[in-house]
């Protein structure tokens, strides 16, 4: 009997995460590297009104544990 050994896609490494900017309350999306455990923290601006937004999350095993966006 053949032996398959798969592994998981890395394509699968992002998520397209929708949250509301808290400057303007626009939805807004964002791409996530969840292919990286643990928790990330950065600063990205809101594509509507661009003021900087405060983003963490953390990820495990492939999936979006948590996520916070707050203004700086
Ligand atoms: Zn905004």
């Amino acid at each position: 009997m053949e032996e398959k050994i798969e592994f998981e896609s890395f394509e699968n490494s992002e998520v397209e995460k929708y949250f509301k900017c808290p400057y303007c309350h626009q939805k807004i999306s964002m791409l996530l590297d969840i292919s990286e455990p643990g928790r990330q923290f950065y600063v990205e601006d809101c594509e509507v009104c661009c003021k900087p937004i405060q983003i963490s999350y953390s990820s495990d095993q492939g999936k979006l544990v948590d996520f916070f966006a707050q203004s700086i």
